[in-house]
């Protein structure tokens, strides 16, 4: 895919890009190279003042950078100006707290001294894809200028406009030149990127494929990897739920985004005792959103951000149908133009449909049944994803073998799944590896010095 802004409401390219050189990369990995040099030397004070900037300047214009986001990936503006809001709180939560986070540890020893020392790596490049096209950006940004790294981005390629702007906000907020600079390329550039050795290691938040075939390529060069992938999380509700609170959790979960999360929840694995009324009470919720121009203030669904993701996601539904499946409501795309497929429900899916295992990156939902909390469980970790998990339950037996059970990285009870700059974010099994925010996302990318006097 070439890279290009094509806005997904109407179909139409609004803006193409040619991919750099190659003496257009040397000359930014060489740039970085040498800011690396003096800005490792700056004081942590410094770099808060400039990434609260940063978090200015995002909150300052948080009317355009919703704009610019909605018109190259169809989110809601309501949801893509919450986007800029949340990066702005990322990066004011690092420039408070990462002066106690990266203090040395003082550990005793036979030492007449020994501690713990962080320092920064270097130039790490952050593979990133247009889903969360500002926040994902700025959940690795923020850590890493703290830190005192250099970001290198290859954004997704249907988003190239919020790649820039997010430069130039760095750039503004008074980081030096250098610091964080957009590389617009294709993904084939990535795994010779991994061999130059001005770049340390990486980040990828993407597809499985996406993120196999980066760790291979710094596999190979003994580069660490933090990989986010993809995810099917579950959404258990137990009779003890509120029904109403948690069908109404439920859709917000399953349609943030457009559906297009990968925390969204996206197997909703009920009860049989609760199951017919909550499957009522969401077909209600699901068929009141509003669809239509994600300008717009009062529409909840905009389009799917690419033709081929609207493709896919159809093909799936329909092989659900094949395999048996029940459509509760929705199932096709929308005869209009833009790439708009409506809220779906799917029940009754067969154990053996390849649907069980597979992540459904749009509105729809997949809605199961089960005889108790057993069979949810069960159920819930049958998949090679491990990403977030949420589980509705007033009894405390239940909810702690749920903590203790769900095969995820994250485990919200009562509540949907969402990142929190406070909270480590990441997953296990095929979902990916490492974790960004809080301290752990601070430390992936670092050297742990272990300093020893005699
Ligand atoms: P994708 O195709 O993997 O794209 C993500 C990024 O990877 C883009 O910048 C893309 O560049 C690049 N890329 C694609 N193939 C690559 C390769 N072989 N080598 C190196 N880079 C490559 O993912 P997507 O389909 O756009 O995004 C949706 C997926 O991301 C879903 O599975 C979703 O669950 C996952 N996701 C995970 C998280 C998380 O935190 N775990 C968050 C958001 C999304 P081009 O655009 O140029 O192809």
């Amino acid at each position: 895919m070439g890279i290009a802004t094509i806005n997904p409401t109407t179909g139409e390219t609004l803006k193409t890009f040619e991919p750099l050189t190659d003496r257009d990369i040397e000359t930014k990995l060489a740039k970085a190279a040498h800011a690396f040099q003096a800005y490792r030397h700056t004081s942590l004070a410094q770099r808060s003042i400039w990434l609260k900037q940063a978090a200015q300047i995002l909150e300052d214009d948080r009317q355009k950078w919703g704009e610019l986001m909605t018109l190259e990936m169809g989110k809601p503006l309501k949801a893509a100006i919450a986007e800029a809001e949340k990066c702005a709180l990322a990066c004011r939560y690092y420039a408070d707290h990462a002066a106690e986070l990266l203090a040395d540890m003082s550990v005793p020893t036979d030492a007449s001294q020994s501690f713990v020392r962080y320092q920064p790596i270097g130039t790490v490049l952050a593979v990133m894809p247009w889903n969360f096209p500002f926040w994902q950006v700025f959940r690795f940004i923020a850590p890493a200028v703290m830190v005192g790294n250099m970001g290198l981005l290859k954004h997704a390629s249907n988003v190239p406009q919020c790649a820039m702007a997010i430069e130039e906000i760095m750039l503004r907020a008074g980081f030096p030149e250098g610091v964080f600079q957009t590389l617009l390329i294709g993904a084939d550039r990535v795994a010779g990127l991994m061999a130059d050795d001005r770049i340390k290691a990486a980040t990828l938040t993407g597809s499985e494929p996406a993120g196999a075939s980066l760790a291979a390529a710094a596999g190979k060069q003994i580069k660490k990897t933090v990989l986010e992938l993809g995810g099917s999380d579950p959404f258990i509700v137990l009779p003890s739920a509120d029904g109403e609170v948690a069908a109404a959790t439920a859709t917000a979960a399953r349609m943030l985004n457009n559906g297009q999360s990968c925390i969204a929840a996206k197997r909703f694995i009920v009860h049989e005792a609760i199951a017919d009324d909550f499957e009522q009470r969401l077909v209600t919720k699901f068929q009141a959103l509003k669809i239509g121009d994600p300008m717009q203030p009062e529409t909840d669904i905009g389009p799917l951000a690419t033709p081929s993701i609207l493709q896919e996601l159809d093909q799936q539904v329909q092989a659900c149908i094949q395999s048996g499946a029940r459509v509760v409501t929705g199932g096709k795309p929308l005869d209009r133009p833009g790439n708009f497929y409506p809220p779906t429900i799917l029940a009754d899916i067969p154990a053996d449909a390849a649907a069980n295992q597979e992540e459904f990156f749009g509105p729809v939902a997949l809605l199961f049944r089960v005889p108790d909390l057993d069979a949810a469980i069960a159920l819930a970790n049958s998949t090679s994803f491990g990403l977030g998990a949420s589980a509705w339950t007033t009894i405390a037996a239940e909810r702690d073998r749920l903590i203790e059970e769900l095969e995820a990285g994250a485990v919200f009870i009562n509540g949907l799944v969402k990142s929190d700059p406070r909270l480590p974010f990441g997953g296990i099994k095929r979902s990916g590896y490492g974790r960004e925010l809080s301290i752990q996302g601070l430390h992936e990318f670092i050297n742990i010095k272990t300093v020893w006097v005699k």
